[in-house]
């Protein structure tokens, strides 16, 4: 695998990415030099980037972070990032609208104040863009050309606007079987799209083998080889969440799963943020939430498991499909440490929760939504949320990509002849 080492004066690592140091085996603690490596040479363990994080007075760091760019590199002195990353062409995604959700909280019986953290609002219209902005950044840094993932649908997306936008070849892997809107979002940047005959297990499957061929000599997967950078765009929704707080932790938030990359890293965040003395240290309960079609890990949570059994996903939230988690030990450990739990809904709770959201927020999820908010229903339900405290639930994405889910129940109240006589018959007005 090619890693261009740039001209540097001796004693400084060859790629500069801002306060990053090394990459740290999350197993064994072992550190490695920053570059495109994801598995511990020594134990096999996953691979996460260490820092050297700011260390003076946090009033002065809030400062200037505020002053900064209304995307996430105004965060850029916590990420592996170059210092002058915001001057580089990329999709700027981020800061996003946290809503403040005084409806559907009266709609869940929630007191302490219900906020949904908006992340349809990212350039590609899912919370993947700031995963891959990262990802651009390393990929740049260690001499890659062309951009690649396997992905459930919004990555890929996400991968090939990037792309575009810096300058980088791509070529995206999916199932051959998603959402009308996610593939037409993936192919509508150019660059190469392969559908896989598989589900996403396999499409990640086949990507490990591609790494470790001469066919992908030169390729940044960005969530396989760039993983570490990539897993660490997750964050800033930890840092907005806290910022648009008032810099202030909330009691509990509401994350989707997947591969569980995300939730662990929020939580990576919400802990520096601490570290940092950027907010003030109190507990906060931290919530999985999957679809029962694929819920590998709530059913290793409910069953009091420590590893996460494979299952095969069937489920329309297609975007949250991995069967195989790669994080799932992790998010089973940050639930049991923080006193949160994992839960999964049916399909059709999941469609109910869309409608739900849309009718009292105005918010229009895709059937990720549909997952965390339906999941915060039965929490509360089950006595496992607290409503009387401060609750955050992510949007992941936009439901403009999985129309099918809420077509067949969301039509015209009425069709009509363009007269009054015709609306009057139809009985909707006054
Ligand atoms: C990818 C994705 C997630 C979560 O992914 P992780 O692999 O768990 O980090 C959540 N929501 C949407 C819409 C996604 O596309």
């Amino acid at each position: 695998m090619a890693v261009h080492s740039t001209e540097t004066a001796a004693n400084t690592p060859s790629v500069a990415l801002g306060p990053a140091t090394a990459l740290s085996c999350r197993e064994c603690g072992e550190r490695f030099d920053l570059g495109p490596l994801f598995a511990c040479a020594t134990c096999f363990g996953p691979l996460e980037v260490a820092y050297d994080l700011p260390s003076g007075d946090p009033e002065s760091l809030k400062k200037q972070i505020e002053a900064g760019p209304d995307n996430i590199w105004r965060y850029a002195p916590l990420l592996p990032v170059p210092t002058d990353v915001a001057d580089k062409p990329n999709l700027n995604p981020g800061f996003t609208k946290l809503v403040k959700a005084d409806r559907l909280a009266a709609e869940l019986g929630v007191t302490g104040g219900l906020y949904v953290k908006d992340d349809s609002g990212n350039p590609t219209h899912s919370f993947k863009d700031r995963v891959v902005a990262i990802a651009v950044e390393a990929a740049r840094a260690f001499g890659f050309t062309t951009l690649s993932c396997s992905s459930t649908g919004n990555l890929a997306g996400a991968v090939g606007a990037a792309a575009r936008r810096a300058g980088f070849k791509s070529c995206v892997f999916i199932p051959h079987d998603l959402e009308a809107g996610k593939v037409v979002m993936a192919a509508v940047y150019g660059g190469d799209l392969v559908g896989i005959e598989g589900n996403y297990d396999d499409v990640n499957r086949f990507c490990s083998e591609l790494i470790g061929d001469p066919l992908g000599e030169g390729w940044g997967f960005v969530n396989v080889n760039l993983r570490p950078y990539y897993g660490e765009g997750s964050k800033t929704l930890a840092y907005e969440i806290c910022e648009q707080l008032g810099w202030q932790l909330p009691d509990q938030l509401v994350i989707p799963i997947a591969s569980g990359s995300q939730l662990t890293k929020i939580d990576k965040g919400l802990k520096e943020l601490i570290a940092l003395g950027l907010v003030e240290d109190k507990p906060y309960k931290i919530f999985g939430a999957q679809a029962e079609g694929c819920s590998p890990v709530s059913t290793a949570f409910k069953a009091g498991h420590d590893v996460v059994r494979p299952q095969k996903p069937k489920t329309i939230a297609k975007s949250l499909a991995i069967g195989n988690p790669a994080d799932g030990p992790y998010v089973l450990d940050i639930a049991r440490r923080t006193g949160g739990a994992v839960e999964d809904v049916n399909d059709e709770q999941i469609v109910d929760a869309i409608k739900l959201l849309a009718r009292t927020e105005g918010i229009f999820a895709e059937t990720a939504g549909g997952v965390t908010v339906g999941v915060t229903k039965k929490l509360i339900e089950d006595g496992l949320l607290d409503p009387s405290l401060t609750t955050v639930v992510l949007n992941t994405g936009d439901g403009l990509k999985t129309l099918d889910a809420v077509a067949p129940t969301s039509g015209p109240t009425a069709t009509i002849r363009p007269n009054l006589d015709a609306f009057r018959a139809a009985g909707l007005a006054g």
